[in-house]
């Protein structure tokens, strides 16, 4: 298979990087597809004085302007839907038809940030004065982004800095890079050079830009060890940062549950993209009378899988992303074995080549054990007994992360009530893990700092400007 070329594109231009090489692996077959060399420091400064020479312009290009060269890419990204689904399977093992609705949900990000208004605020209008609330670009907007839903995830970054005037240098994961320079060379047809710039590399370019003096804000997907040390790189010039961070959701199924109704959605939820997801439902919390039947149900579910490669048809179950996590994953189910865990379903690697894993149900864990307090960000899933809502409470709230969190129930008040009780950014009751244009998403505690999404996440990317004027 031929092997794709990862550059950079600084200025409008494509550019090999000018440091150490870097390989991009398969994760289904453990084949190079790719290769190229990280950004220098230079290449760095470089991308950002083009962003900074392009939002000159940027800032004063009319909001009509913006939203129609923004539905532009919308329509550039359906027309090349395909071949960025193909890339993104290659290089982040997803299967096909998940790869294509990542593209369907870029396109309605992308065309919601074109369509959404920036409000301007009243504080106080009277016979006197009107006190107005204005909001203005912040300038250059570093965007860095994790490798499980690469695509998306550069989207949600990109599409609000430009929809509020700002314009972007971005760093993908050097894990999954291909999908976001092509993505960045389709932008680049339709905006004007330097809007969009990206640069490869990992740790010390990550660094390099929390620390650059040229660069406003950093929007941040990823760990939260990675958030910290980009707050801390960031404080130089007080950088603007929103922090979207791990999580480690718990979902909380009452004693009037219907397992038939919920089951399969407990199970998507907790395996999407195969548990690589933010806000995956990552400990199920199921009342004792309920336990076996549910647990029952899952490993069914998990058994009913086709795990291979996301490129054949049939598969609806792929590979783990990268050995690091793949690594993670077993030492995590070995360590809950071996502290009385049952495994229901999977429990070991399939397959000789690839980093396969199949989706795995482990009963009988609790608090305290390695798998449930830990963010796996895999296809494993702990079930755990309780007995009474206050202590299923208790252990879902026993946690440094408040990403997201789930009720599942027949009755939506009783629901409603236990969902107030759980310290987490977003409650969903009979679902997970959903994310919407217009809602604004974000973690409280170690899970991260700010919002996406919705006029607030918008807002985000912008400073206010208070304007008091006499009448
Ligand atoms: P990671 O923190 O290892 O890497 C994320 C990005 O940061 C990569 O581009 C990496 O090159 C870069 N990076 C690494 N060190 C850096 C540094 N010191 N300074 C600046 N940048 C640096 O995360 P990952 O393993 O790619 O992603 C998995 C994690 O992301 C999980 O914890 C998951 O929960 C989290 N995540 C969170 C959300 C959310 O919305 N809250 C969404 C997706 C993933």
């Amino acid at each position: 298979m031929e092997k794709h070329i990862c550059q950079l594109l600084i200025d409008g231009q494509t550019v090999a990087g000018e440091g150490a090489p870097f390989e991009v692996i398969n994760p289904a077959d453990e084949s190079v597809i790719g290769e190229g060399q990280q950004a220098s420091t230079g290449q760095l400064d470089k991308a950002v004085d083009a962003a900074r020479k392009a939002f000159a312009n940027w800032r004063e290009t009319s909001e009509s302007a913006r939203c129609t060269l923004m539905h532009t890419i919308a329509d550039r990204l359906e027309t090349h839907a395909d071949e960025l689904a193909r890339i993104i399977v290659l290089e982040q093992g997803k299967p096909l038809v998940v790869a294509k609705g990542e593209l369907q949900g870029a396109v309605a990000w992308t065309r919601y940030n074109a369509d959404v208004k920036i409000p301007v605020k009243v504080f106080e209008d009277n016979e006197q004065k009107r006190i107005e609330g204005h909001r203005k670009p912040l300038g250059v907007v570093a965007s860095i982004t994790p490798w499980n839903w690469p695509l998306m995830i550069a989207i949600w970054h990109i599409m609000p800095a430009l929809r509020t005037g700002n314009t972007v240098v971005c760093k993908p994961s050097g894990l999954t890079p291909l999908n976001t320079l092509r993505l960045v060379e389709i932008i680049n047809e339709v905006l004007p050079a330097g809007v969009v710039n990206m640069v490869t590399g990992e740790r010390e370019i990550g660094e390099a830009i929390s620390r650059h003096k040229g660069i406003d804000k950093v929007i941040f997907t990823g760990s939260t060890p990675t958030g910290q040390n980009i707050m801390a790189n960031a404080a130089s010039n007080l950088k603007r940062l929103t922090l979207e961070l791990g999580g480690n959701d718990a979902g909380i199924v009452l004693p009037d549950a219907d397992i038939d109704a919920i089951a399969e959605a407990i199970f998507n939820t907790a395996f999407v993209n195969m548990g690589q997801t933010c806000a995956a439902l990552k400990r199920l919390y199921v009342h004792e009378d309920l336990y076996e039947a549910l647990c029952d149900k899952l490993a069914e579910l998990a058994q009913a899988q086709r795990v291979g490669d996301g490129l054949v048809e049939g598969t609806t179950f792929g590979p783990v992303q990268n050995a690091q996590q793949f690594k993670l994953i077993v030492d995590l189910v070995e360590d809950a074995k071996a502290r009385g865990g049952r495994v229901l379903s999977g429990g070991a690697r399939v397959f000789d080549k690839g980093y396969f894993y199949p989706p795995t149900i482990v009963a009988d864990v609790s608090n305290g054990v390695r798998l449930v307090d830990e963010e796996q960000f895999g296809p494993v899933l702990p079930v755990i007994r309780y007995r009474d809502i206050d202590e299923a409470l208790a252990m879902a709230n026993d946690c440094s992360f408040g990403l997201g969190g789930s009720v599942w129930s027949g009755d939506p008040d009783a629901a409603k009530s236990v969902a107030t009780r759980l310290e987490c950014g977003t409650v969903w009751i009979n679902n997970h893990a959903e994310v919407l244009p217009h809602a604004p998403f974000g973690g409280c505690k170690l899970s991260g700092v700010g919002v996406e999404f919705g006029v607030e996440g918008l807002l985000e990317y912008t400073q206010l400007q208070v304007i008091s004027m006499p009448k």
